[in-house]
């Protein structure tokens, strides 16, 4: 429906601010300055700087109209695998906003931020105790981030132990972008490992794969195919055998919080996604949290600043240092100490659940994720046999021959009111449709999403397609070319 002003009844259609832009027209109201001579010569600005002039209400109401167009955890069923879209308490949201948090900043001086560096404290305390791991690096700024701290004191130990130059660094197929990303970024080959025919990494050809130039082997347990790899000790062994270490991707810990440690799987380096397993808002890029927990074989390489314990409180390690035992710490990661505010809900979650609770929140998850899966098994395919651990996968070939696509279908999803779950990831399926529920969904929510893949599995069988290639009919936008936009991504507003 077409209507005058181009609103969809409270739904606004919303301009940049750039476009909105009215020249003279300021939030605020300032005397004109007095003339005077400009001393700026050559480097005074020629034209206007661009910056969009608006009043303080038309600011306020873009910025909430652009709000409410985002599609969030707060709002509904977020089930994008990979992601751990959970529910994030409000107890955590108001200690993170406690004015003695929110309004630190990183150069007040140690005394006045003894609170703040004992959550860090006692946050990598439960880090470590729920891994079983000796250290652990609280600064990294997301999980990618976190994958180039292992893999950096993965390197180091290699150097301080000599012999061969490692330069090798294997992935399986299966494995999230990152973490070919980050091994190829920080220099080394990538070198793929197959998965076997049950979605699991192949050990004879990761055997056959490893040598005394491989540094490292990149896995995650559970695997993107919500999986867990039962292999783990004989994997653990081999790389050890070859004088590798064994890196963990941890971004699905939730499936196993309190259940397992990867310590006793040999693991020697995770890092943790505080924003998908502990909770935190996240999405469109932030804030993120990425600690590394490492096993004793890593932990002296592990980078600075660390919170140390001294006669008058906390303090922060910032330099190498024998006594701190820091000496072999191989540099740092980022400015400051890390993202304390998520920090601060990722230790309000852990106490508020206690161990207790963080064992039943895992197996909450796998729980639901194996409800889904059993239940929509028979209108969509699962490629491998379940159970699965707190992802539910199927690939595309109950739509074959249907002319519907895996994208139809996330698209059709939008229109009843669901974010998709996450599409075409991982790569070893044909079509994934990778399904997280998470543990903080009512039945009453999962029965929905069921009741509605299940019906859009029955359209597309009685050969709706034109239906599925309009969809989405209710959004501000309907379906762009998302090929053009990845060739020619247009990424600034410029004059026309
Ligand atoms: C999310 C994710 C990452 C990357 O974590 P970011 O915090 O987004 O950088 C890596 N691996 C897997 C399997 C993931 O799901």
């Amino acid at each position: 429906m077409t209507t005058i002003s181009g609103h969809r009844g409270l739904e606004m259609e919303e301009p940049l601010i750039f476009e909105r832009d009215a020249p003279g027209q300021s939030g605020v109201d300032l005397p004109a300055p007095p003339t005077a001579q400009t001393r700026l010569g050559r480097v005074a600005p020629r034209a206007r700087v661009g910056l969009p002039g608006l009043s303080e209400p038309e600011v306020v109401r873009h910025y909430t109209r652009l709000s409410q167009k985002n599609f969030a955890i707060d709002a509904g069923f977020y089930p994008l695998g990979s992601c751990t879209m959970k529910h994030n308490p409000r107890l955590g949201e108001r200690l993170a906003r406690l004015p003695g948090f929110a309004d630190l900043h990183p150069l007040q001086p140690v005394a006045t931020i003894q609170g703040a560096l004992s959550v860090i404290d006692l946050l990598a305390g439960w880090l470590k105790a729920l891994t079983g791991m000796a250290a652990v690096a609280m600064t990294p700024a997301a999980g990618a981030h976190g994958e180039m701290c292992g893999l950096m004191a993965i390197r180091a130990a290699h150097d301080h132990r000599g012999g061969p130059r490692r330069l090798r660094v294997l992935v399986p197929e299966s494995a999230h972008g990152t973490n070919p990303a980050t091994a190829a970024a920080l220099g080394f080959t990538v070198d793929t490992i197959p998965a076997t025919a049950e979605g699991r990494v192949d050990v004879e050809a990761l055997k056959a794969r490893l040598g005394f130039d491989v540094a490292a082997l990149m896995l995650t347990n559970p695997n993107t195919c919500g999986l867990f790899e039962r292999d783990m000790l004989a994997i653990a062994q081999a790389v050890h055998d070859a004088g590798a270490f064994l890196y963990c991707d941890g971004a699905n810990f939730n499936a196993i919080v309190g259940r397992i440690r990867p310590a006793d799987l040999g693991v020697d380096a995770m890092h943790i996604n505080l924003h998908k397993t502990f909770s935190t808002p996240h999405g469109g890029g932030g804030p993120g949290s990425g600690p590394v927990v490492f096993a004793a074989a890593l932990a002296p390489f592990v980078p600075l600043p660390l919170v140390v314990h001294n006669d008058d409180g906390l303090r922060l390690a910032e330099t190498q240092d024998e006594d701190d035992g820091t000496a072999l710490a191989y540099g740092r990661m980022k400015a400051f100490h890390g993202q304390v505010g998520v920090f601060v809900r990722a230790l309000a979650y852990t106490l508020s659940h206690g161990a207790d609770g963080l064992h039943q929140a895992s197996g909450d998850a796998v729980l639901s994720a194996n409800y889904l899966l059993a239940r929509l098994k028979d209108r969509f395919n699962a490629p491998f046999p379940g159970p699965c651990m707190h992802e539910a996968l199927f690939d595309d070939r109950s739509l074959k021959g249907t002319g519907v696509t895996t994208l139809d279908i996330a698209k059709a999803l939008i229109d009843e009111g669901f974010h998709p779950m996450t599409v075409y990831f991982p790569l070893v399926v044909h079509g994934a449709m990778l399904i997280e529920p998470t543990e903080s969904e009512s039945k009453a929510t999962l029965d929905q999403f069921i009741t509605t893949m299940s019906g859009l599995a029955d359209r597309a069988k009685a050969g709706d397609v034109a239906w599925f290639q309009a969809a989405p009919r209710l959004t501000p936008r309907r379906r762009l070319d998302e090929t053009l936009a990845a060739r020619r991504p247009v990424l600034r507003w410029r004059p026309e």
